[in-house]
């Protein structure tokens, strides 16, 4: 039994959001912890959360993987949008508080000039502040395609990252079409990249992976997500990802371009490829 799931609107709360998964046939589900375009967040309901970790225990889904937002840059140049940034980050592991155990998943960030290394400090230095009251929640580093200068295209920068915060509330989401798209070529040798993986990060750090087909091709660097079997990818290595044991337990999230529908079909095509 897998865990997969999808992105979900949290517009009705989190309990809403448990209630669609099952619909869908998903044990697992993603959501964004505010506007993900922008940096507004929903009036915080804690008797909504307490009532869907009570049915996500009772129904036995697996961990939920929360999406920090796409202006959440911790590394961009300016330091007053920076430190902005910092404290969006604490106000969201803040939140995670009140759904306890699950992961926080977030694009480490754009480095828009510095260069690389000044990047991965700066990131460094808001997840450890952030990460000091420690929250009971899991930070999921997103590795990326590594369009422009975005930070998390190789598996090395994950890695200084993750050294340089220390912490064991840090890991990795690998989303399959960024990998794909930075180069790391799981239709022909998913067992390499695996191995890659685990030799720079540790596959100790693989918390949860994004199930998303690539429009483009090994290495293009350009992050376009396609419904799952309809792009470069293809369904035979969906067909190796869902059955892979060091895979296994991680939640699987789609984040392909569907409505709920289309959703529930794929999840339904993941499952049937379930050996
Ligand atoms: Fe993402
Ligand atoms: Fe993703
Ligand atoms: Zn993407």
């Amino acid at each position: 039994m897998r865990y997969i799931g999808c992105h979900l609107s949290a517009s009705n709360g989190n309990l809403a959001m448990v209630r669609t998964a099952q619909e869908i046939g998903a044990n697992t589900f993603a959501f964004f912890t505010r506007n993900p375009r922008g940096s507004k967040a929903k009036a915080e309901d804690p008797a909504d959360c307490a009532a869907a970790m009570e049915e996500l225990k009772k129904l036995g889904f697996g961990k939920l993987v929360a999406h920090g937002a796409y202006t959440m840059n911790l590394c961009t140049a300016d330091p007053d949008a920076r430190k902005f940034a910092a404290g969006v980050l604490c106000d969201d592991l803040r939140r995670m508080a009140s759904l306890p155990g699950n992961f926080y998943n977030f694009h480490p960030g754009s480095h828009v000039g510095q260069g690389t290394e000044t990047g991965i400090s700066q990131i460094v230095d808001a997840l450890k502040k952030a990460l000091a009251p420690g929250y009971p929640v899991t930070v999921l580093l997103e590795a990326m395609a590594g369009k422009g200068s975005e930070i998390g295209g190789k598996f090395e920068e994950l890695k200084d990252i993750i050294e340089g915060v220390g912490s064991n509330q840090v890991g990795v989401c690998l989303d399959t079409c960024h990998i794909w798209d930075a180069g790391y070529d799981i239709v022909n040798d998913l067992d390499g990249v695996l191995q890659e993986f685990d030799r720079v990060v540790g596959l100790d750090k693989l918390c949860a992976l994004h199930l998303n087909d690539s429009k483009n091709p090994l290495a293009s660097h350009k992050d376009r997500h396609e419904c799952i079997g309809d792009g470069n990818l293809g369904l035979a290595t969906f067909e190796k990802i869902i059955n892979h044991p060091v895979l296994a337990g991680l939640p699987m999230i789609l984040e392909t371009p569907n409505e709920l529908p289309g959703y529930a079909r794929e999840i339904a095509l993941l499952r049937g490829l379930e050996k």
